[in-house]
């Protein structure tokens, strides 16, 4: 098979389809290579070489793939008129990670590989530019020694040892820039890096240029299971058999002098994702310069170099002169970094987050991907494409990441709060949002607080984890294409980049703006869309949702088949999920509503009662309560179904069991404390979960099926008499045989009819019930001949089937993760192969007799959305979700049947 895919010279071996083998970065530069972008020659590694390597170990995967590497070196040597380790024409490569996703940052690269003491001499005379030559050579050392050697910080408070010994020339020469570096200098840097690898890691600095690329691909298969790639993979749920492809490519340098430079660019902005063409670059640059912040970076046109100004407060004079866009500086070079970023865009369909290089006034693009955008951004763009008319309207739906509707959903700053604020600074609006917290300084310490704001000099990819935690993340330096930029806004989360005048103290953890000194656990928030930093705590309030997101809630309901109802316990619930679109109340939990302050006394007054007369009385007292919360949530729902399930959590929960409540409860009910103290030890169990509770408590206790029946048939007939339709579901939980829903089903029917008979009036209603225990799903023609509807609780369900303890398995279950005993959390995501077994049959076993048997879901697992697929394959007429993951599930539930 092959291993190795050539590219380069308007040609190439693989193509966009093949991400799976070439990864992202490696199937794009083939594709790209193949519509006639001008992309510097190389070749891609496999992914499955890197599952090999794991397998097999280094020795075993080089000389496998040797002959391959070998050739295919010398097809880029054919191509650039250069050879690999020559000391008068050297070939120089980019040795770079790739997995199938894009993964920012999270890997490594190496540039310029092919260097040492002879070829940097060669490459000097040729090109007759010293200070190019030993600045590649400088960059080499640098990075190899990093990713190959082993040179990290030596602890988080330390900075890269690299730059700690520029930092100190710099001082020593007084001199603020890289570029300011006399070629002296850069010999010196070479020979201090050197020693310092030797130093700390014992390595001597390989010379030989094969050596040293074989080093570079094996430290890349490395990077793929190296904590910042574990932990981003775990974060997205991306499997560690996936690997990484390794792409080799022929350097172009950005950095030899003002005629060359590098930059990053997106078709649109995947902040707002408003359809402008914007990016960064720096003249004399190489790779990473623009996304590391070592200098300011520039815009790349004009337009954005204004909007840029204008927020650093920088005059127009200034601006062009010390800061020009590309467009203005190299308008050439800018027309066709226009026409290549327009040809990308309608070529993949998308917008395109793209590198490029620029060497000695040649233009060159190194990468083009899909860009990561904001939720916001997302159904921009997803709307905007179809409106231009570059895709349809089913693309447009699957160009919406249903997780990522959840920012949308977030608090924004309230405005009148936000007119009070005390702005004391400003950066760029790297990634929208608002954000409050208490700062902190270090990523691993984001957790310290509730709600933090990690605040850094600049962030690195060690810093993934804290980002994660983090609600906001500041940082002084670097631009909209900054590390914290970019990983900010595929997480959604708020970030101001590039605000100069903070002045950071990592050793003193300290932040001083204007003299004025905040220090760690501080309150400060960020306005992600103005890049304003305010002192303090700054109100939220909901956001609108309007616009795209309308759009995109209106082409789901379009093409969705499946309804999405939502899990709601009072009417304030209920109307939050109407607004998000649900379409009926999959779940209402009467058991909440006895917990607040005054329902709790009769609620326990019941649970207490020693006779059935006692307990009916208690039960008088409810019944308003919950005839009237039944009423707020059928008018919430107007027109649409309601499920109510009856009373299910074990009655322990109930009862007090601290020694002042208690006293106070006997006292309220005229018994002795030992009487209450009696019931309370009673009700306790050994595993409540499989204990009284459920439909065990209907049938043991009717006189509670019969008040809670009551209850809804009699809210259900006082709107009728209002003019407002209602539609309720009575569900029976937790039953295992038919025999327990005929007893529960026969109190609600006969207790309605009384009731009927009463009123003198009727409402049509449902009984149904849950299948949350495997026996019901396996007895499902025997329940479903009685039922009207099946409602799987697949969080019972799941409990049951793996015998996990749902309120127990954080013990475990982050470690049988970890050990790869199970790939994620049941309870998060649906077990398809398994509880989806008894889904799907206990759905087969009911529609066998019942063919229009309503069928649904109302676990967690109803807004996520891999169960929600699962869901809609399985037949399911709704599934039911939290009212904030109504969106999400209806999104799922379009790009379901599309
Ligand atoms: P990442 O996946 O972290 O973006 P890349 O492999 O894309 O890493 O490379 C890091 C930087 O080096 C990018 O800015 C890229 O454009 C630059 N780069 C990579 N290969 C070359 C090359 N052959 N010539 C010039 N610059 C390169
Ligand atoms: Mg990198
Ligand atoms: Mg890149």
């Amino acid at each position: 098979k092959t291993r190795v895919y050539k590219f380069g010279d308007k040609k190439a071996d693989g193509n966009s389809k093949m991400r799976n083998l070439l990864g992202g970065k490696g199937a794009n530069l083939a594709e790209m290579s193949s519509i006639g972008i001008p992309v510097p020659p190389g070749f891609t590694i496999t992914t499955e070489v890197c599952t090999e390597y794991n397998l097999l170990g280094k020795d075993e995967v080089i000389e496998m793939i040797k002959s391959e590497v070998e050739e295919s070196i010398a097809n880029i040597e054919s191509q650039m008129g250069t050879s690999f380790g020559d000391k008068e024409n050297p070939l120089l490569v980019s040795v770079r990670s790739g997995a199938r996703v894009s993964m920012p940052g999270m890997m490594d690269t190496v540039l310029n590989l092919g260097m040492n003491d002879e070829v940097v001499v060669g490459l000097a005379e040729k090109t007759n530019n010293e200070t190019f030559a030993w600045d590649s050579y400088r960059r080499f050392i640098q990075m190899y020694g990093g990713v190959v050697l082993g040179m990290k910080p030596a602890s988080k408070e330390d900075i890269d040892p690299f730059e700690e010994i520029m930092e100190h020339l710099k001082e020593k020469r007084g001199i603020k820039l890289d570029t300011e570096f006399t070629i002296q200098d850069l010999k010196d840097l070479v020979y201090d890096f050197k020693n310092a690898i030797k130093k700390r890691t014992g390595h001597i600095f390989p010379t030989d240029p094969w050596e040293q690329l074989w080093g570079a691909i094996i430290a890349v298969f490395n990077s793929w299971n190296g904590d910042r790639a574990v932990y981003y993979r775990n974060m997205n749920g991306y499997p560690a058999d996936w690997g990484t492809a390794v792409n080799v490519q022929a350097m172009v340098y950005g950095n030899m002098g003002s005629n060359s430079g590098t930059g990053v660019c997106f078709t649109r902005d995947a902040g707002t994702g408003e359809n402008v063409f914007n990016g960064e670059y720096l003249i004399n640059a190489q790779g990473e310069d623009v996304v590391a912040g070592v200098r300011t970076p520039q815009q790349i046109t004009k337009l954005g170099s204004k909007r840029w100004a204008e927020l650093a407060r920088i005059e127009e004079e200034d601006r062009a002169e010390n800061y020009p866009s590309l467009e203005e500086l190299m308008p050439v070079i800018f027309d066709e970094l226009n026409t290549y970023q327009d040809i990308l865009e309608k070529h993949y369909r998308d917008m395109q987050d793209m590198e490029f290089t620029i060497q000695d006034g040649k233009l060159w693009i190194l990468q083009t991907r899909n860009g990561k955008r904001t939720g916001a951004a997302m159904v921009k763009i997803a709307m905007d494409l179809v409106k231009e008319g570059m895709i349809d309207e089913k693309e447009a739906l699957l160009l919406i990441e249903p997780n990522k509707l959840d920012e949308l959903l977030h608090p924004v700053f309230d405005a009148s709060a936000l007119k009070r604020a005390n702005v004391i600074a400003q950066g760029l609006p790297a990634s929208p949002g608002a954000a409050t917290g208490k700062i902190v300084f270090f990523a691993d310490e984001a957790s310290k607080y509730k709600s933090s704001i990690l605040v850094r000099i600049e962030t690195s990819p060690e810093d993934l984890e804290g980002m994660n935690i983090a609600k906001g993340i500041l940082t002084a330096r670097g631009g909209m294409t900054s590390h914290a930029a970019v990983v900010a806004r595929g997480m959604g989360k708020c970030c101001v980049s590039g605000a100069g005048a903070l002045k950071i103290n990592y050793k003193k953890r300290t932040l001083i703006v204007d003299g004025h000194e905040y220090h760690e656990g501080d309150w400060i928030s960020l306005n992600g869309s103005t890049g304003n930093i305010i002192e303090g705590k700054v109100a939220t309030a909901e956001p609108e949702l309007n616009g795209e997101f309308a759009e995109v809630m209106e082409l789901s309901n379009k093409y969705a088949t499946m309804k999405v109802r939502t899990n709601a316990d009072n009417p304030k619930d209920a109307r939050i999920a109407r607004n998000f679109g649900a379409q009926g109340i999959g779940l209402t939990r009467t058991e909440h509503m006895f917990f607040e302050v005054d329902r709790i006394k009769a609620m326990r007054e019941m649970i207490l009662a020693d006779t059935v007369k006692e307990r009916k009385q208690a039960l008088e007292e409810l019944l308003p309560m919950q005839r009237s919360d039944f009423e707020g949530i059928f008018e919430a729902m107007e027109g649409l179904s309601v499920t109510i399930r009856l009373l299910d959590p074990p009655l322990h929960e109930f009862v007090p069991h601290q020694l002042a409540t208690q006293k106070e409860l006997a006292e309220d009910m005229h018994i002795t404390l030992q009487a209450v103290k009696n019931k309370v030890s009673e009700l306790e169990e050994f595993n409540p979960m499989l204990g009284h509770r459920g439909c065990r408590l209907g049938n043991t206790y009717p006189e509670i099926t019969e008040m809670q029946t009551r209850a809804i048939i009699e809210a259900a007939l006082n709107l009728k008499e209002r003019g407002i339709i209602c539609k309720p579901e009575i569900m029976v939980p937790l039953i295992g045989t038919v025999k327990e829903f005929e007893m529960q089903e026969n109190i609600i029917r006969s207790t309605a009819d009384t009731i009927f008979e009463e009123r003198n009036d009727t409402v049509e209603y449902l009984v149904g019930t849950m299948i949350e225990i495997p026996r019901a799903a396996l007895m499902a023609e025997l329940i479903a001949a009685r039922a009207d509807f099946f409602s799987f609780g697949t969080n019972d369900l799941t409990q049951m089937t793996f015998g996990y303890s749902r309120d127990d398995s954080s013990k475990f279950l982050p470690i049988y993760i970890e050990k790869g005993i199970l790939k994620v959390d049941p309870f998060e995501v649906l077990d398809q192969e398994g509880v989806g077994q008894l889904v799907k049959m206990g759905t087969e076993k009911g529609r066998d007799v019942k063919p229009n048997l309503k069928v649904g879901i109302c676990g967690e697992h109803g807004g996520e959305p891999s169960s929600v697929e699962f869901c809609y394959r399985t037949g399911m007429d709704y599934v039911s979700c939290s009212p904030y993951r109504v969106p999400i599930a209806r999104v799922v539930s379009a790009q379901a049947v599309i």
